[in-house]
């Protein structure tokens, strides 16, 4: 073991802030991946920009287009030096922003502080970021884009070929049963109602949640998100919120499964 890895398992305290500012920092990458992917994946004439967008242009203001100075570009320490407004225009900086940071700071420290110290809670911790993305885009957009996803389902695989998260076997058995699961749900919907109950993007995520976390978290996964589904489409019809036949964002609710599952909640 390095002198670095011993120092980190003798001080896990060391380790969750070290994770917690990687996870800052990160939250602030996910800012620039949540606000440019939904254009290029809404486009597909435009897929060609995709991956430059992510370093092309710099960080500006989209309001008045001038570059973010590095000081206010910090995570949360920028937003709030700023007091949430852009420095050159006054033009209210969106709070997603600081809460995509904080976010990924806390997914981040408790993953590494839950998991200990080791690839296996980095790589977990990473996974959640990415699924954070995907929700903050998925209730902004309602779009799940390949971009994302498809290399996530992949990643996985990848992982998990090396048994980091769970075995080979399950990995695939995880990914296969989620995506036929979903896709014969869907399906299934469309030809009683004659109407999309949910996108392909759900199937494919939960495809990639399978992969990371085998077979019977994803199951937990989608139970999870199912009932929050319906927990939120409830609220909202009370509320008198929900129009007739709109789709909900499912991306959000597989997201908090997914991380219920990461934390070794378990229904099944
Ligand atoms: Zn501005």
């Amino acid at each position: 073991m390095t002198a670095l890895g011993q120092l980190l398992t003798q001080e896990p305290w060391l380790a969750t802030g070290l994770a917690v500012v990687l996870g800052l920092l990160l939250g602030s990458f996910l800012n620039v991946v949540v606000g440019r992917l939904p254009a290029v994946a809404l486009a597909p004439e435009r897929a060609d920009e995709w991956p430059g967008l992510l370093v092309r242009p710099g960080s500006h203001c989209p309001h008045c287009h001038n570059a973010i100075r590095w000081h206010h570009n910090l995570p949360l320490l920028g937003w709030l030096l700023l007091r949430g407004r852009c420095h050159d225009c006054n033009a209210a900086i969106p709070v997603r922003y600081p809460l995509l940071e904080l976010a990924g700071g806390v997914l981040l420290g408790v993953s590494v502080h839950w998991h200990g110290p080791d690839l296996a809670a980095l790589a977990i911790g990473l996974f959640l970021l990415a699924l954070l993305a995907l929700a903050a885009i998925d209730l902004e957009h309602q779009i799940l884009p390949d971009q994302l996803v498809l290399p996530l389902l992949w990643s996985g695989l990848l992982v998990n070929a090396f048994s980091v998260l769970t075995s080979p076997q399950d990995a695939i058995l995880g990914a296969a049963a989620g995506f036929l699961l979903l896709t014969g749900l869907r399906l299934a919907y469309r030809a009683l109602r004659g109407i999309d109950g949910m996108g392909q993007g759900d199937a494919k995520l939960i495809a990639a949640i399978g992969a990371w976390l085998g077979l019977q978290p994803t199951m937990t996964t989608l139970l999870i998100a199912f009932v929050t589904g319906s927990l939120v489409a409830l609220v909202l019809h009370l509320m008198r919120r929900l129009e007739h036949r709109q789709c909900l964002p499912f991306g959000p609710g597989i997201a908090l499964g997914a991380l219920a599952a990461s934390l070794g909640v378990s229904l099944f």
